[in-house]
């Protein structure tokens, strides 16, 4: 440790005076004039008429002094000399005590003229003892004394001073006092040094240290820990020049099963125990553990408890947990092979709350069991389970199954008991049957009437089928590996008309029976038929619609789903080619794309695969986090791949210890997004799927999210550039509409802005739509809804359409034009949905254009099919971009409202205080210092502002110079209330 680091630390130690660590300081005396009575033997030079040793009393007690008294003899040069004072080898300084005292020269007659009232202390170094031999020279001067107080005639007044003598170097040294014509006497000459004593500090131990001196101002001394204590770092201690002992360095603490008492480390009483080193108590043994020994450093567990590995030796022991209960296995709905299992967490946890579950699964034929091997799959795991509840999957029907389920917690390893339940179950399924005959019974050019009928005396009014049907033409396009649409319909009844079909065309159908467990039968009936040729309306009868008018059978849902004609679901593993399906809706034969679910995909990897590229984690560099999403860090990256150009990107990352869950989760993103391509939504790159760490890689959008970015650039962007950014949120929306992705949680933060301003729609998947989002608040029906983004609908009864998108894209708009202002500023939720139920809506923004507020409140009709639609949308903000004028009228604006001032007080009521306090709750607080260089340092001051002082001071950019004008006339508008406007 330098010099100058230690002078600063002893600095801060004076200051903190409590820290400070004073111990009474130790002198260690060479030489006491008066200890040694008259037998001083001290030379004196010149030998006669210089310095002489006498007696006195003073006080009453009779005191030997050497003394002087040459007032009248001009050039008095007296020496007096100690004999040679031996030095401690350390001590460099010592202090040099001296009794005295000087007669006032004014108390002699006039004659004494030479008369001084000082004299001189000299010192002079030697190896050795040089007995009489005296020279002058070989003395230095250490300083003048004089006295504080001078006597007179009969008034005796005694002086102590003391001086230091600093430096020494040799063996020892003499003193001398030189007197110069001064009447003095001396009665006691003190030499020491000081010392450090012997200390101990924070369980360290210090040894008699002596003080340094002028070179040496803090002596840096090593000290040990006492018995039973130890310490990282040596411990260290400063002895001052004063003989103090500061700043110690390092700490000693007791050993496991010793505590600190006083300056020593004391065994632990029996019962109590120390685990580590440390300064801490002695604790009591915990519960389930025998009663320890003296000097403890653990208290063993009591027999039938156990200490799990990562368990604190301070926990107390537990026991194992008892089995699962009540456990249940059920065959699963419209599943082929899957069964739930459910119990109910053990009776006793065995005092621990890591309870975990392990599921184990054998097949049984006849008396045999075997282990099931590794095709039964588990879901969510078979091992480590926290649910009480787990899927098993590939089951074979038909076989007997035992399942046995073990309570596990984190003491199960330590012994060999197990807390099982165990269940035998088989799995007896219903073959759908079959469907016989299927004919035409009535047609039209553009619909035809189907019926069939079933195999079996099943009641085939409980039986459900599936219906898929292609144009027959069709099959070319297959051929040429272009698309092939198939609708499939999932019907209750043995008919059904289908409309909107092409006249004069030839449609192939099949048939097929569905299990109650919602699988098709292995043979459905095949058969083609045609529509008839348009009849010109002159001619003959219009199509009749027939009877079954969907009557027949209730379109129970549709799904489009990706089909493989001949191949079961069930067993279709193999990836799939992206351009063998191709998705439709029945109304819409048009080859238009719709959005698939990924869930649809029994394996949900498969749907990855499908729809996003798999990247080799090589060809992706990281670079910097840019953000935090729920599944792990968002990074900037870099994506080269070979041949292609160095492509900026988005990596989000899922984080390690994730479950198979939330894998799933994190790529349904991927699934999702890959199926989009629009400029006005985040283009997918990528995924990385076959390495442990899964990532989804996207286009980079320089500039994050829509909403910082608007907070960030407040008032510096005109009406026409925040409408275009709103034109291409709308564009990238109608393309979502278009291919009925309802996205949920549409909202400025889930918007992204790159390096041209444009905006790209992102946030997608299935989970985390609305469980990631901050804004999600959780409904009483157990969902999570951000509650100012969405329309009443969705929150009421969870009626999520393109049209609460609408709704949402309307609050979108409001934060654009608010520049990242929140919805409905510090409201409760609660407030916000008993307004908005008032039929209250959000007042216009500050500079909003009139056709933009009325564009909003038209988004927020409470009736969602007179909300304009998302092509309507994009029409009329081009039409409005078209024709910039009109984005010139300005929707009345009432500035207490939109920027939620009262009017003339802050956040509690009360008027304003200051000046920096109105700034700060009108988010301006970045002018205060102009505010105060312009002397407007009062709140009077400011209500006499008009714009032009406003920006006189310094308000450049528009929309700041703005806010703090309606403020101030807000302010000047006492009898305004705050009100919401009402549609
Ligand atoms: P997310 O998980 O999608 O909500 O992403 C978390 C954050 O990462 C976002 O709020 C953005 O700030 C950032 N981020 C995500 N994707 C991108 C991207 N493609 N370009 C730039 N930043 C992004």
């Amino acid at each position: 440790m330098d010099y100058r680091r230690i002078k600063r630390i002893l600095f801060v130690y004076v200051l903190m005076n409590c820290i400070f660590i004073s111990l009474q300081n130790k002198e260690e005396v060479l030489l006491d004039m008066m200890a040694s009575g008259g037998e001083l033997g001290w030379l004196t030079w010149p030998d006669q008429n210089g310095w002489e040793i006498g007696q006195q009393a003073v006080n009453g007690t009779l005191l030997y002094n050497y003394f002087i008294c040459n007032v009248e003899a001009r050039e008095q040069d007296n020496w007096l000399r100690t004999t040679f004072i031996q030095r401690h080898p350390s001590a460099t300084r010592v202090f040099v005590e001296i009794r005295f005292l000087v007669r006032d020269c004014n108390s002699f007659n006039a004659d004494s003229l030479t008369c001084k009232e000082t004299f001189n202390l000299y010192t002079s170094e030697a190896d050795a003892d040089i007995g009489t031999s005296f020279r002058k020279g070989q003395f230095r001067k250490v300083t003048t004394i004089a006295p504080d107080e001078i006597s007179g005639l009969g008034d005796m007044r005694i002086n102590t001073e003391t001086r230091i003598v600093d430096n020494l170097s040799r063996k020892g040294f003499y003193l001398a006092f030189q007197d110069i014509g001064a009447c003095v006497a001396i009665y006691s000459v003190r030499v020491y040094y000081k010392m450090c004593p012997a200390t101990v500090k924070s369980l360290a131990a210090f040894p008699e240290t002596v003080a340094g001196g002028e070179n040496q101002a803090l002596r840096e001394v090593a000290g040990a820990c006492v018995e039973n204590a130890e310490s990282e770092d040596q411990p260290r201690i400063y002895c001052t020049v004063d003989g103090e002992w500061v700043v110690p360095v390092g700490q000693c603490q007791c050993r496991p099963g010793y505590e600190a008492v006083d300056d020593a480390c004391q065994e632990c009483k029996p019962g109590f125990f120390k685990a580590s080193v440390s300064n801490e108590a002695c604790e009591p043994c915990p519960k389930n553990t025998r009663p320890s020994s003296p000097g403890a450093a653990t208290c063993s567990c009591l027999d039938g408890f156990y200490r799990a590995p990562d368990d604190p030796l301070t926990a107390p022991c537990s026991a194992l947990p008892s089995p699962p209960r009540n456990l249940v296995a059920t065959t699963a709905q419209m599943a082929v092979g899957k069964l739930l299992l459910s119990w109910t967490p053990p009776e006793n946890t065995g005092g621990r709350s890591d309870i975990s579950y392990s599921v184990v699964c054998e097949r049984c034929d006849a008396r045999v069991c075997q282990p099931c091997g590794e095709k039964v799959r588990f879901e969510p795991s078979s091992t480590d389970l926290k649910e009480t509840t787990v899927t098993m999957s590939e089951l074979e029907p038909h076989l007997n199954y035992t399942f046995t389920v073990e309570a596990r917690s984190g003491v199960s390893q330590l012994s060999p008991r197990r807390a099982t339940s165990t269940i035998n179950t088989a799995l007896h399924y219903t073959d759908p049957p079959n469907v016989t005959g299927m004919t035409l019974v009535e047609s039209s050019p553009t619909s035809l009437s189907l019926s069939w009928s079933v195999s079996r005396r099943a009641k085939p009014n409980t039986i459900r089928y599936e219906l898929m049907y292609r144009k027959k033409d069709d099959d070319e396009a297959k051929i040429n590996k272009k698309v092939t649409t198939y609708t499939v319909l999932v019907l209750e009844k043995t008919s059904v008309q289908i409309s909107d079909l092409s006249p004069s065309t030839a449609y192939l159908f099949k048939v097929q029976a569905l299990s109650a467990e919602g699988n098709p039968s292995s043979t459905g009936v095949e058969q083609e038929f045609s529509t008839p040729p348009e009849v010109p309306p002159n001619q003959g009868n219009t199509a009749v619609i027939l009877g079954a008018v969907m009557g027949g059978g209730a379109i129970l849902f549709i799904v489009v789903v990706v089909l493989l004609l001949n191949k079961r679901r069930k067993s279709s593993h193999a990836r799939q080619d992206p351009e063998d399906a191709y998705f439709s809706s029945p109304e819409q034969l048009k080859p238009l794309k719709t959005y698939v679910d990924p869930h649809t995909y029994e394996d949900p990897n498969t749907a990855v695969l499908k729809f996003a590229s798999e990247i080799h984690p090589n060809h992706i560099t990281k670079q910097k986090v840019i953000g935090a999403g729920e599944f792990g860090e968002v990074y900037r990256g870099i994506l080269k791949v070979q041949g292609r150009k160095e492509l900026a990107v988005a990596i989000k990352t899922l984080k390690p210890g994730y479950s198979e869950k939330q894998r799933q989760d994190f790529l349904s993103e991927a699934s999702i997004m890959g199926q989009f391509s629009h400029q006005n939504i985040i283009r997918l790159e990528g995924v990385v799927t076959k390495f442990k760490h899964a990532m989804i890689i996207t286009e980079y959008m320089e500039n994050g999210a829509l909403d910082k970015y608007l907070r960030d650039h407040d008032g510096e962007m005109s009406s026409f550039q925040l409408v275009g950014m709103l034109r291409g949120i709308a564009a990238g929306m109608k393309y979502l509409s278009d291919m009925s992705y309802v996205h949920r949680d549409l909202a400025a933060r889930n918007i992204l802005v790159n390096s041209n301003l444009e905006c790209k729609v992102s946030d997608f998947g299935l989970s985390r739509v609305l469980e990631d989002d901050p804004e999600g608040t959780y409904t009483t029906s157990g969902g999570k809804i951000p509650i100012r983004w969405t329309a009443p609908e969705a929150i009421a009864y969870r009626k999520f359409t393109s049209a609460s998108d609408v709704w949402s894209f309307g609050i979108v708009m409001w934060e654009v034009m608010a520049f990242g202002e929140r919805p409905y500023w510090d409201m409760s939720n609660h407030e916000v949905m008993k307004a908005i139920n008032e039929a209250f809506r959000l007042p216009a923004p500050m500079d909003c254009p009139s056709a933009v507020y009325q564009l909003m409140l038209q988004c927020w009709q409470q009736d969602r099919s007179k909300r304009p639609r998302f092509g309507d949308i994009v029409s009329l903000i081009d039409k409005l971009l078209k024709s910039p004028d009109s984005l010139k009228t300005i929707a009345d604006f009432d500035p207490r409202v939109s920027i939620r001032l009262p009017s003339t007080s802050g956040s509690d009521g009360s008027p304003f205080r200051s000046v920096s306090e109105w700034l700060e709750s009108i988010k301006m607080s970045q002018y205060s210092e102009n505010f105060n260089m312009a002397g407007v340092v009062s709140m009077e001051q400011v209500l006499q502002m008009k714009s032009e002082d406003i920006r006189n001071i310094g308000v450049r950019l528009p929309g700041h110079l703005k806010r703090i004008a309606y403020s101030i006339l807000g302010l000047k508008d006492q009898t305004s209330t705050l009100s919401v406007f009402a549609v």
